[in-house]
């Protein structure tokens, strides 16, 4: 996944305990293995190579994931959406390399969620134009961890907390206690924005301070505004809580790409969902169910 993964959980029985910590392990190395755009024979790579042509078988869980991002597309009105990355595939962020204004304009019809049919009954996609291509960094990491508990639980797990790159997912408490997780300040690797008490929770943090580089004062990064195919300058982080990582990966991706104010209105229509949202002056704002007393 591009991204470091780690597990704490607790059993009273430690080979068991490594034997869950294992299985972690061997679950996540299996999905960045089917949906790796990176890995050219994953299965997402199968369909991004020919779902213009005809339709691709893709399996449960990547059918699945696809078509829950098509209803976060309807549900944030576009701001999610998988196929960004026409654009997105034209950056490497390692060797400071974005697309051109002209690969922009080209590729930028390309991005539209809508142009990504699922049929039910065969499990596969479809893509009505050639070009389209998918890509589930923004959700991925979620279901990875929600599999991730999943699995430890099967192990007899009952405190654990898995966390892939700015998505945790957190099983119970931490033997009495909660789970204290923190947000980065996104200026200052290291210090803690905001610490939040936690159990048996999802919450995870987009930010423009993983994957970037700066070339002429402009910060390049890795969220994508499907309508314009440029990153997204209103915010600097977008934290979502809320019980399935699933969402809160996409929604906290969703969220930094409509700012603040359209934001946090949408995470108040989410009655299980709060969200903290700190924008491009580095002034901090939480959604209602959150927010400090005055
Ligand atoms: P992180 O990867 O740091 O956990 P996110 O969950 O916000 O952060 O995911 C960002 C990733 O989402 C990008 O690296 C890219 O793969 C994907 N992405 C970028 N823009 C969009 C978008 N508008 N809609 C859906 N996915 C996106
Ligand atoms: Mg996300």
């Amino acid at each position: 996944m591009g991204t470091e993964v780690s597990v704490y959980l607790w059993h009273e029985d430690s080979a068991k305990g490594q034997q869950a910590l294992d299985a972690v392990f061997v679950e996540v190395a299996r999905l960045d293995q089917m949906m790796s755009t990176y890995i050219e024979d994953s299965l997402i790579s199968s369909v991004n190579r020919d779902a213009a042509k005809h339709p691709v078988a893709a399996g449960d869980e990547l059918f699945q994931l696809v078509e829950r991002s098509l209803d976060i597309s309807v549900l944030t009105r576009g701001a999610f959406d998988i196929t960004y990355d026409s654009v997105g595939q034209h950056y490497d962020f390692r060797q400071r390399l974005r697309p051109t204004e002209e690969v922009v304009a080209s590729e930028l019809q390309l991005i539209d969620y809508r142009l990504v049919k699922t049929d039910r009954h065969q499990r596969t996609v479809h893509f009505l134009q050639d070009g389209v291509r998918i890509n589930l960094g923004g959700i991925a990491k979620g279901y990875a961890v929600e599999r991730g508990v999943e699995i430890a639980k099967r192990f007899g797990v009952r405190n654990a907390r898995v966390t892939a790159g700015g998505d945790t997912r957190l099983l119970g408490d931490r033997l009495g206690l909660p789970w204290m997780v923190g947000v980065q300040n996104p200026r200052n690797e290291g210090e803690v924005a905001v610490t939040i008490p936690l159990e048996d929770e999802a919450i995870s943090t987009s930010g423009d301070y993983e994957r970037f580089f700066i070339e002429d004062g402009e910060r390049y990064h890795h969220i994508i505004v499907p309508s314009t195919g440029t990153p997204a300058g209103e915010v600097r982080s977008a934290t979502i809580i809320g019980p399935d990582a699933v969402m809160t990966d996409a929604l906290s991706t969703s969220v930094f790409v409509m700012g603040v104010d359209q934001g946090l209105r949408l995470i108040s229509t989410l009655p299980d969902y709060e969200g903290i949202v700190i924008n491009a002056a580095g002034e901090m704002y939480y959604s209602d169910g959150l927010r400090p007393p005055d």
